[in-house]
């Protein structure tokens, strides 16, 4: 785990939120803990996008810790202000969750508006699974636009994994059909669906979607099925927002956290943990293939504060 290649990556890809984050605590160093403190935290925790549920979770927290006199010491040092407010942040995300893939054939179904990293996902998930041993099949079901199948395309010939896909226009449901077949047929053992991510808020977009995962479900009876929705850390509580309209059409099993190297404000993880009570399944932080890890709240903590 932290130390191995991908670590150092994924520690670069979070350097804004942590250099942030680090400029605002060094303020708080040494300094009587009062309201201004406090206020002081909140405000460097509101800047990194823990949004303000999850920064009222923590400061909570922090203050249980403060009567107990344990915090007193730990902020006169910067190990020590950190160390406390890794705690209490690794306590607001909860354990690790990985992806469910078995039995399989498992059926992961991606969401997400455009532009949110759904495609980039999918090549560099299947790349994944592929390097441990699995077989994977992917449905191209975004068939409203040619370009985003060429897209996938490109992604999946990299991963070295089978794309069913149709013509532009044509039935998702009918691809996911399809891909349900071949799954089956030649013993897949995860079958990732891509889908459409113009406007959510079309009903006609939400009907299609529920019909995909309809006739998913019917063709991969008992199988584990997750729906994931991707979300671009970049847009920071503007994702919370979103996530909430997707998950009021399917139920969502967790997120996908994308470009956490463009931003400063990577702590929307925490927010997404403690207010939408989602699991952050995976993270991608670059855009290369092997930019993609199953979410490790430890080593986030870690490459966030330490
Ligand atoms: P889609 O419309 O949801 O399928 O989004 P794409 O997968 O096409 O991604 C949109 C843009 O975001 C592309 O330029 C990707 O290279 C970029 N992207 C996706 N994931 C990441 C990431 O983790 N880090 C960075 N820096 N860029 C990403």
């Amino acid at each position: 785990m932290a130390g191995s290649g991908w670590f150092g990556r994924f520690r670069e890809g979070l350097a804004k939120t942590r250099q942030a984050l680090a400029a605002q605590l060094d303020g708080l160093l040494g300094r009587e803990i009062d309201e201004s403190f406090y206020d002081d935290l909140e405000e460097a925790l509101l800047a990194a996008d823990l949004g303000v549920q999850a920064t009222e979770t923590v400061v909570a927290r922090l203050r249980a810790r403060a009567r107990s006199g344990e915090l007193g010491a730990a902020v006169r040092t910067p190990e020590g202000l950190r160390q406390a407010l890794a705690e209490v942040v690794l306590a607001a995300l909860g354990e690790p969750a990985p992806l469910r893939l078995e039995p399989p054939p498992a059926g992961i179904v991606v969401l997400g508006v455009n532009g949110a990293g759904k495609t980039t996902t999918i090549g560099k998930l299947a790349h994944r699974l592929r390097a441990d041993g699995r077989r994977v099949i992917v449905a191209a079901a975004d068939t409203f636009r040619a370009a985003a199948i060429d897209q996938l395309a490109v992604w999946t010939d990299r991963a070295g994994v089978e794309l069913v896909r149709h013509a532009e226009g044509s039935d998702p449901a009918a691809v996911v059909y399809d891909a349900a077949q071949a799954a089956r047929a030649r013993h897949a053992d995860v079958l990732i669906v891509d889908t459409a991510g113009r406007l959510h808020t079309k009903t006609n977009l939400l009907e299609e979607l529920k019909k995909l995962d309809r006739v998913l479900r019917r063709e991969l009876p008992g199988a584990p099925i997750e729906s994931l929705l991707v979300l671009d850390a970049t847009t920071g509580q503007n994702g919370i927002a979103q996530a909430r309209q997707f998950a009021a059409t399917l139920p969502l099993t967790g997120v996908v956290l994308t470009k956490l190297d463009g931003t400063a404000r990577g702590g929307i993880a925490v927010a997404i943990a403690d207010e939408l009570k989602l699991p952050v399944r995976l993270v991608g932080f670059g855009e290369g293939m092997d930019d993609l890890q199953p979410f490790d709240p430890k080593a986030f903590v870690e490459a966030l504060l330490a």
